[in-house]
């Protein structure tokens, strides 16, 4: 015999457990279930361990989607504020790093157990850890067959992520389900990952492993189907494989495969013009100079590539070539080989089309008690806390719209 619940919530995780809350504090009977052995592992290891749980200054510009529009109801009704007030009712000391950024003062453990808490208030019961094996419309709702025994609901929420880092539980079963019931979805790829480089371009930035330094990137032309332009002003890693940082997570997320990014690696100096200019005034070496701007070894390679040697002169240096070696600092153009993929991606973008969903609710249009809410949507927030506020916008908006049943 089937257990009866009006809420089934797949997914235990940032999302889940939030909507479960809401609905379940809302006089719903809600069964939480998820396959992790663990509660919640992406908030446990997420901000480096201490959860950017929100960022003050989220707005619909932070995030990516087909239809960038879809966001912003649930974003407008459960804002950073509503969060930061549960927050503070959990008397969790919380700080802001950079830009908005929220970070727990200890540990990301303190909202899982937040969340929980919110759970217990509501009385959610827990199914964990259980395998969803299918789910089926019937006449008397949807009906999941799991390995701890079946379950009956009226409704179900899918909140069970995206495909990064597979090795802490994360699966495809949001873009499967979507699939079963017909639904489309916007084909999935990393994002927020490091960018890795190959071939003969790469041969002068390969050592340079380790050198960090402030950067403004773009690309894009915002030109075209989605041809989003993206541009940031952050911190840049050179890494043994490729580009990480900041600034290379960001604009991994609207990078096209076979285009190139576009690195200003000193964006406060236009290098050629202080270099032509200061061939009158500055009467010293090429290695001196631009190591004043740059970390050392990155200005060596630099004019290693460009054919300059260290102890070279400014003032016996042409024009046209110091305008090259500018360029090439100040607008420096490179194709990635490709990603570290789902490994290292910190989001998974695309998932189930938005336009198959509510964007008050959340529900399939289509499918009526069906719920996509959190990654396995197609909205994917910028680095900085903004993955978490879809988390929980959206899934407010399904639990609230849960509620009013
Ligand atoms: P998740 O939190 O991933 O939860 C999904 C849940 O579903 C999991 O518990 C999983 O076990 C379960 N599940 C999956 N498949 C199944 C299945 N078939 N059956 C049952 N259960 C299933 N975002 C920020 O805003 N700030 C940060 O500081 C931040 N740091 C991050 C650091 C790392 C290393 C990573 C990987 C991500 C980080 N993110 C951060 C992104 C953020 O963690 C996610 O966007 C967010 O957790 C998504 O919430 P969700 O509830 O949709 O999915």
């Amino acid at each position: 015999m089937a257990k009866q619940f009006d809420v089934a919530v797949i997914g235990a995780g940032a999302a889940g457990m939030m909507c479960a809350a809401v609905a379940a504090q809302n006089g719903k009977r809600v069964v939480l279930i998820d396959h992790a052995a663990k509660l919640a592992e992406k908030i446990r290891i997420s901000g480096g361990g201490r959860c950017n749980f929100t960022n003050i200054n989220t707005a619909p510009a932070n995030f990516l989607s087909a239809n960038p529009h879809f966001a912003k109801s649930a974003l407008s009704r459960y804002t950073p504020h509503d969060f930061i007030a549960l927050v503070k009712k959990h008397r969790i000391g919380y700080h802001e790093k950079h830009r908005g950024q929220l970070f727990c003062d200890d540990s990301a453990e303190l909202i899982i157990g937040m969340l929980k808490d919110e759970c217990a208030a509501g009385g959610v019961t827990w199914r964990m850890p259980t395998k969803v094996e299918s789910i089926d419309k019937t006449l008397e709702g949807f009906l999941l067959a799991t390995d701890t025994g079946d379950i009956l609901a009226d409704n179900v929420v899918i909140a069970t992520g995206g495909l990064s880092i597979p090795k802490i539980g994360a699966t495809d079963f949001g873009l499967r389900i979507a699939t079963q019931f017909g639904l489309g979805v916007v084909e999935p790829r990393p994002g927020l990952v490091p960018l890795t480089f190959d071939g003969p371009s790469w041969e002068t930035f390969a050592p340079l492993a380790g050198i960090a330094l402030e950067v403004e990137v773009e690309t894009g032309s915002g030109k075209g189907k989605g041809n989003v332009k993206g541009k940031f002003r952050e911190d840049l890693l050179f890494t043994h494989r490729g580009l990480s940082g900041p600034a290379i997570l960001q604009i991994s997320s609207y990078w096209q495969p076979g285009t190139p990014i576009i690195v200003n690696l000193l964006p406060e100096i236009d290098v050629a013009e202080a270099l032509i200019e200061g061939k009158a005034t500055l009467k010293k070496q090429m290695g001196n100079i631009l190591s004043q701007w740059l970390p050392a070894r990155l200005a060596e390679g630099l004019l290693a590539a460009h054919g300059f040697a260290l102890d070279a002169r400014l003032a016996d240096m042409q024009d046209a070539r110091l305008r090259k070696l500018g360029d090439a600092i100040n607008r420096w153009s490179i194709v990635p080989a490709g990603s570290e993929g789902y490994r290292k991606a910190e989001v998974m973008l695309g998932g189930v089309d938005t336009r198959e969903l509510s964007q008050q609710t959340m529900m399939a249009n289509k499918v009526a008690g069906l719920y996509f809410i959190g990654e396995a949507v197609d909205v994917t927030g910028w680095l900085g806390g903004y993955n978490f506020q879809w988390a929980w916008a959206s899934a407010a908006a399904a639990g609230i719209a849960l509620a009013g049943e």
